[in-house]
C-alpha cells in the first residue's frame, strides 16, 4: 500500500494510511450453476491527509453491488445467449427482478463501451465480450478490471455512480504466466483477492 495513492478526489497524498477497523459484507456468488451466499471481512483504512476512509476490495467485487463481478457476467452472459429461454426463468434462476436484470445490463453496454473506446465496442459483440470474460484467466479478469478502474475512476459495472471523469484508453496486457482457474467460478475469485483502493 506504501505505493498506493488516496482515491479520495483531489487528495495528492500516497500511501499515507492507518488502520480503520473492518467490516463484514455479503456477496452473492454463482459458481457451478448455483447462487452461494458469502460473507466477507473487508478492511478500511483512513487516509492521514484527508481523513476519508477507504474500503480494501478485491478488484473482482462490484462496489455497492450485493452480487459478484461473476455472478453478473454469468447472468449477463446467460441472457444474451437465452440459455434459459425466457427472462422471467432466467430471472427466476438467478433469483433477481426483472427490473434488476434491464438495471445491470444498461450499466453492462455502458461500461463495456467504456472499457473498449466507442469504435472497438461497435465491432465486439456483447457476447464475444462476455465470452472473453467468463473464459479468461482470473488474474487476466483482474488485469482488465484494474485497468478500467484506474483509467475511469470507478470500477466496472459499479452502480450509484456520479463520476465519471477520466476516460484515458485502456490498454491491459494480460500476463499468461499468471494464472488461476478460469472466469466462470466465484471460487478461483475469492481466493485470489488483489487489494485496490475503492472509496467505501
Ligand atoms: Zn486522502
Amino acid at each position: 500500500m506504501d505505493q498506493c495513492p488516496c482515491a479520495y478526489p483531489d487528495c495528492p497524498s500516497t500511501g499515507r494510511y492507518t488502520s480503520a477497523g473492518s467490516y463484514t459484507r455479503s456477496l452473492i456468488c454463482y459458481s457451478d450453476e448455483k447462487i452461494e451466499n458469502h460473507t466477507i471481512c473487508v478492511k478500511r483504512l483512513e487516509c492521514s491527509s484527508c481523513g476519508h476512509t477507504h474500503a480494501l476490495l478485491p478488484s473482482v467485487v462490484i462496489p455497492y453491488s450485493p452480487f459478484s463481478f461473476h455472478f453478473v457476467i454469468s447472468l449477463l452472459y446467460d441472457y444474451i445467449t437465452h440459455k434459459h429461454g425466457t427472462v422471467m426463468s432466467l430471472c427466476l434462476h438467478y433469483d433477481i427482478s426483472v427490473s434488476t436484470l434491464y438495471r445491470i445490463r444498461r450499466r453492462f453496454l455502458d461500461d463495456k463501451k467504456l472499457m473498449l473506446g466507442i469504435m472497438e465496442d461497435a465491432i465486439t459483440s456483447a457476447n464475444a465480450f462476455l465470452c472473453g470474460f467468463l473464459s479468461c484467466r482470473v488474474q487476466e479478469a483482474d488485469q482488465r478490471l484494474m485497468a478500467y478502474f484506474q483509467a475511469v475512476g470507478t470500477s466496472f459495472l459499479q452502480g450509484r455512480c456520479t463520476l465519471r471523469l477520466k476516460r484515458n484508453p485502456i490498454n491491459p496486457v494480460p500476463d499468461p504466466a499468471t494464472s488461476l482457474g478460469n472466469g466462470r467460478s466465484d471460487a478461483g475469485v475469492l481466493s485470489s483477492f488483489q487489494e485496490v483502493i475503492y472509496h467505501g
